[in-house]
Protein backbone atom coordinates (compact mmCIF):
# COMPACT_ATOMS: atom_id res chain seq x y z
CA UNK A 1 0.00 0.00 0.00
CA UNK A 2 1.27 3.03 -0.80
CA UNK A 3 2.13 5.72 1.85
CA UNK A 4 -0.69 8.46 1.66
CA UNK A 5 1.64 11.33 3.19
CA UNK A 6 5.73 11.75 2.60
CA UNK A 7 7.85 9.42 4.86
CA UNK A 8 8.67 11.96 7.45
CA UNK A 9 4.96 13.03 7.95
CA UNK A 10 4.52 8.89 8.16
CA UNK A 11 7.25 8.91 10.90
CA UNK A 12 5.23 11.49 12.72
CA UNK A 13 2.14 9.67 12.47
CA UNK A 14 3.62 6.02 13.43
CA UNK A 15 5.12 7.45 16.43
CA UNK A 16 1.92 9.33 17.79
CA UNK A 17 0.21 6.16 16.92
CA UNK A 18 2.02 4.57 19.32
CA UNK A 19 0.87 6.72 22.50
CA UNK A 20 -1.78 5.40 24.89
CA UNK A 21 -5.65 6.46 23.86
CA UNK A 22 -4.06 6.83 20.60
CA UNK A 23 -4.35 4.86 17.18
CA UNK A 24 -3.25 5.08 13.50
CA UNK A 25 -6.57 7.71 12.90
CA UNK A 26 -6.50 9.82 15.49
CA UNK A 27 -2.37 10.09 14.77
CA UNK A 28 -3.55 10.86 11.37
CA UNK A 29 -5.80 13.83 12.95
CA UNK A 30 -3.27 15.14 15.36
CA UNK A 31 -0.10 15.08 12.77
CA UNK A 32 -2.80 17.26 10.69
CA UNK A 33 -3.42 19.85 13.59
CA UNK A 34 0.46 20.10 14.39
CA UNK A 35 1.29 20.77 10.94
CA UNK A 36 -1.81 22.75 10.12
CA UNK A 37 -0.90 25.03 13.21
CA UNK A 38 2.80 25.55 13.20
CA UNK A 39 3.31 28.32 15.04
CA UNK A 40 0.92 27.50 17.78
CA UNK A 41 1.46 23.98 18.50
CA UNK A 42 3.88 21.83 16.11
CA UNK A 43 7.04 24.27 16.92
CA UNK A 44 6.07 25.18 20.51
CA UNK A 45 5.38 20.82 20.97
CA UNK A 46 8.54 20.14 19.41
CA UNK A 47 10.80 22.54 21.62
CA UNK A 48 8.34 21.10 24.58
CA UNK A 49 9.66 17.67 23.61
CA UNK A 50 13.06 18.11 22.87
CA UNK A 51 13.32 20.18 26.51
CA UNK A 52 11.35 17.62 28.13
CA UNK A 53 14.15 14.83 26.75
CA UNK A 54 16.56 16.85 27.91
CA UNK A 55 15.84 17.86 31.45
CA UNK A 56 13.52 15.47 32.91
CA UNK A 57 14.77 12.06 35.31
CA UNK A 58 13.60 10.13 37.82
CA UNK A 59 14.47 11.14 41.09
CA UNK A 60 16.83 9.29 42.85
CA UNK A 61 14.86 9.00 46.58
CA UNK A 62 11.38 8.50 45.39
CA UNK A 63 11.56 7.36 41.90
CA UNK A 64 8.92 10.65 40.48
CA UNK A 65 9.70 12.18 37.47
CA UNK A 66 11.15 15.73 37.38
CA UNK A 67 14.01 18.60 35.99
CA UNK A 68 16.00 18.23 39.74
CA UNK A 69 17.58 15.31 41.43
CA UNK A 70 15.68 14.84 44.32
CA UNK A 71 12.56 16.17 43.22
CA UNK A 72 10.29 18.98 44.23
CA UNK A 73 8.57 17.30 46.46
CA UNK A 74 11.47 14.97 48.00
CA UNK A 75 13.15 18.57 48.28
CA UNK A 76 10.11 20.21 49.96
CA UNK A 77 11.10 20.55 53.84
CA UNK A 78 7.64 21.47 54.73
CA UNK A 79 6.47 17.90 53.72
CA UNK A 80 6.57 15.53 56.52
CA UNK A 81 9.59 13.08 56.24
CA UNK A 82 7.86 10.74 58.84
CA UNK A 83 5.59 10.07 56.15
CA UNK A 84 5.59 7.60 52.68
CA UNK A 85 2.77 6.82 50.01
CA UNK A 86 3.68 3.81 47.89
CA UNK A 87 2.23 4.46 44.43
CA UNK A 88 2.24 1.81 41.48
CA UNK A 89 3.12 4.89 38.92
CA UNK A 90 3.76 8.94 38.61
CA UNK A 91 0.39 9.09 37.28
CA UNK A 92 -0.79 8.29 40.54
CA UNK A 93 1.59 10.26 42.53
CA UNK A 94 0.35 13.39 40.42
CA UNK A 95 -3.44 12.24 41.41
CA UNK A 96 -2.88 12.55 45.32
CA UNK A 97 -1.13 15.87 44.49
CA UNK A 98 -4.15 17.27 42.44
CA UNK A 99 -6.27 15.79 45.43
CA UNK A 100 -3.95 18.50 47.83
CA UNK A 101 -4.60 16.22 50.97
CA UNK A 102 -1.02 14.47 51.12
CA UNK A 103 2.00 16.61 52.98
CA UNK A 104 4.24 13.12 53.28
CA UNK A 105 6.44 12.15 50.46
CA UNK A 106 6.29 9.40 47.95
CA UNK A 107 7.69 6.47 46.52
CA UNK A 108 6.99 5.00 43.40
CA UNK A 109 7.20 1.42 42.90
CA UNK A 110 7.34 1.23 39.13
CA UNK A 111 4.31 -1.78 38.81
CA UNK A 112 2.49 -4.33 40.92
CA UNK A 113 3.51 -7.96 40.95
CA UNK A 114 2.17 -9.93 38.29
CA UNK A 115 2.55 -13.47 38.13
CA UNK A 116 0.65 -13.54 35.04
CA UNK A 117 3.05 -10.97 33.61
CA UNK A 118 6.30 -12.57 35.35
CA UNK A 119 6.75 -9.01 37.65
CA UNK A 120 8.31 -10.21 41.05
CA UNK A 121 9.88 -7.80 43.29
CA UNK A 122 13.11 -7.36 41.88
CA UNK A 123 11.57 -5.62 38.93
CA UNK A 124 9.98 -3.01 40.81
CA UNK A 125 11.81 -1.02 43.66
CA UNK A 126 10.73 -2.56 47.01
CA UNK A 127 14.35 -2.94 48.13
CA UNK A 128 14.79 1.28 47.74
CA UNK A 129 11.52 1.07 50.01
CA UNK A 130 12.77 -0.97 52.81
CA UNK A 131 16.05 0.84 52.73
CA UNK A 132 14.12 4.27 53.24
CA UNK A 133 11.13 2.96 55.77
CA UNK A 134 14.04 1.56 57.57
CA UNK A 135 16.52 5.31 58.10
CA UNK A 136 14.40 5.77 61.42
CA UNK A 137 12.72 8.98 60.38
CA UNK A 138 9.78 7.42 58.84
CA UNK A 139 6.87 6.56 61.28
CA UNK A 140 3.86 5.62 58.11
CA UNK A 141 4.11 3.84 55.09
CA UNK A 142 0.86 4.41 53.00
CA UNK A 143 0.06 1.81 50.38
CA UNK A 144 -1.96 3.46 47.89
CA UNK A 145 -2.36 0.64 45.12
CA UNK A 146 -4.30 -0.03 42.97
CA UNK A 147 -7.61 -2.27 44.00
CA UNK A 148 -7.12 -5.22 41.63
CA UNK A 149 -6.13 -8.38 42.65
CA UNK A 150 -1.73 -7.96 41.60
CA UNK A 151 -2.64 -4.27 43.65
CA UNK A 152 -3.69 -6.63 46.47
CA UNK A 153 -1.10 -8.74 46.43
CA UNK A 154 1.81 -6.32 46.21
CA UNK A 155 0.19 -4.57 49.17
CA UNK A 156 0.30 -8.09 51.53
CA UNK A 157 3.76 -8.37 50.10
CA UNK A 158 4.79 -4.95 50.58
CA UNK A 159 3.23 -5.59 54.29
CA UNK A 160 5.32 -8.81 54.73
CA UNK A 161 8.71 -6.67 53.55
CA UNK A 162 7.94 -3.79 55.92
CA UNK A 163 6.80 -5.75 59.15
CA UNK A 164 10.59 -6.27 60.46
CA UNK A 165 11.29 -2.39 59.93
CA UNK A 166 8.91 -1.23 62.68
CA UNK A 167 6.86 1.36 60.83
CA UNK A 168 3.25 1.23 60.89
CA UNK A 169 1.68 0.24 57.37
CA UNK A 170 -1.99 1.44 56.40
CA UNK A 171 -4.06 1.23 53.24
CA UNK A 172 -6.30 3.61 51.52
CA UNK A 173 -9.91 2.87 52.69
CA UNK A 174 -12.16 2.12 50.12
CA UNK A 175 -15.64 2.65 50.15
CA UNK A 176 -18.42 5.22 48.37
CA UNK A 177 -17.05 7.54 46.46
CA UNK A 178 -17.52 11.73 47.30
CA UNK A 179 -20.81 12.55 45.01
CA UNK A 180 -21.77 8.70 44.87
CA UNK A 181 -25.39 7.41 44.76
CA UNK A 182 -25.46 3.77 45.58
CA UNK A 183 -27.27 2.77 43.18
CA UNK A 184 -24.68 3.45 40.68
CA UNK A 185 -21.93 1.40 42.66
CA UNK A 186 -20.72 -1.80 42.04
CA UNK A 187 -21.12 -4.69 44.46
CA UNK A 188 -17.43 -4.78 45.48
CA UNK A 189 -17.64 -1.48 46.32
CA UNK A 190 -20.58 -1.20 48.46
CA UNK A 191 -19.50 -4.51 50.73
CA UNK A 192 -15.84 -2.84 51.29
CA UNK A 193 -17.29 0.74 52.29
CA UNK A 194 -19.68 -1.74 54.41
CA UNK A 195 -16.65 -3.36 56.10
CA UNK A 196 -14.48 0.15 56.41
CA UNK A 197 -18.13 2.14 57.67
CA UNK A 198 -17.24 4.17 61.02
CA UNK A 199 -19.07 6.05 63.65
CA UNK A 200 -21.08 8.66 62.45
ZN1 LIG B 1 11.54 12.49 44.84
Amino acid sequence: MPASAGPEIERLIGLLAKLPGMGPRSARRATLALLKRRDQLLTPLSQALAEAAEKVRPCSVCGALDTSDPCAVCADRTRDTGLICVVEEVGALWAMERAGAFRGRYHVLGGVLSALDGVGPEALRVGELVARASDGEVREVILALPATVDGQTTAHYLAERLASSGVQVTSLARGVPVGGELDWLDDGTIAQALRARRPA
